[in-house]
């Protein structure tokens, strides 16, 4: 679905350039579930931002269905059919009721009002938002609020979701609102997503994970294989989780237990199995 050939991007500053993507080429499947992980400044937001054409490669050739970002004519096609959800949740909101809100980008894309008031009764009943239709949206909670900016990009029905550390300042409980809501388009709509994340647990669904440092895509592993090599993680500054990092010890401790162990259920079998307990 979305296809990066040989793609670089700079930024050029007073004295210096950037190279924020440098030419690596990959793909990303229509329906998948890809995680983006680096650390800060390794050029996610660059590569966010070239999936739905708010910046043209240098070089190279960005294709979002098929269709070339760098062409004009196209760009309002690919961005309806590629939403972005941003970090912050007040910098994206916008009317004075939750429904004003959820209504703002189809608007801007000329949907009728009839139709319009169809999408936001099914787009709040997606998020679970439909009893705050009428509330005022800077008195929601963070991740309600980024719900609320999830059913606006929702509205307009679009094929792919690149959510950008839309986490990231959120609590446990609005991070985890927030996944519920984004695990639950991909496996019942059929949505693309694409999530940039600092947070490991976020992550361990995913069908594929880009590991970005210094603009170049680093690995592109399932979440086992990433989470198997914690020296990789260290080596580009990234959390490992907890339970890789135990099985990680076990086995320099000398038991032989395998490192690619990802959730509690599965920990829990293998150290019961240590332990003697049937
Ligand atoms: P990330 O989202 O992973 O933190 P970015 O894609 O924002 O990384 O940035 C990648 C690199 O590009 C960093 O070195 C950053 O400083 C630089 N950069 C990002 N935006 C700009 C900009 N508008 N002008 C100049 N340099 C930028
Ligand atoms: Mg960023």
């Amino acid at each position: 679905f979305i296809e990066f050939k040989n793609v670089s991007f700079s930024y050029s500053g007073e004295d210096n350039i950037v190279y924020a993507v440098e030419g690596r080429d990959f793909y990303i499947g229509k329906g998948s579930f890809t995680a983006i992980i680096g650390s800060n400044g390794s050029g996610k937001s660059t590569i966010a931002k070239l999936i739905n054409g708010l910046l043209v490669p240098d070089s190279g050739v960005v294709q979002v269905d098929g269709m070339d970002t760098a062409d004009d004519k196209l760009i309002w096609d690919i961005r309806k059919k590629v939403g972005m959800v941003f970090q912050n949740p007040d910098n994206q909101i916008i009317g004075t009721s939750v429904e004003e809100d959820v209504a703002f980008g189809m608007e801007n894309i000329g949907i009728e009002r009839d139709e319009m008031l169809r999408r936001i009764d099914s787009v709040l009943t997606i998020v679970d938002l439909s009893e705050y239709r009428y509330h005022a949206p800077h008195l929601l909670s963070g991740g309600q609020k980024q719900r609320v900016a999830i059913a606006g990009i929702l509205a307009m029905e679009p094929e792919c979701i690149v959510l950008d550390e839309s986490t990231a300042m959120l609590d446990p409980i609005g991070r985890n609102e927030v996944m519920n809501v984004i695990k639950k388009l991909n496996k019942e709509k059929n949505i693309t997503i694409i999530h940039i994340t600092h947070h490991m647990e976020e992550v361990i669904d995913a069908d594929n994970i880009f590991v970005v440092n210094e603009g170049k895509i680093l690995q592109k592993a399932t979440p086992r294989e990433v989470f198997s090599d914690i020296n990789l993680l260290r080596s580009v500054r990234l959390d490992v989780p907890q339970i890789s990092e135990l099985f990680f010890k076990l086995k320099d401790m000398g038991f032989n237990v395998p490192v690619n162990i990802l959730k509690a259920e599965e920990a829990m079998v293998v150290l019961l199995d240590i332990l003697g307990v049937k």
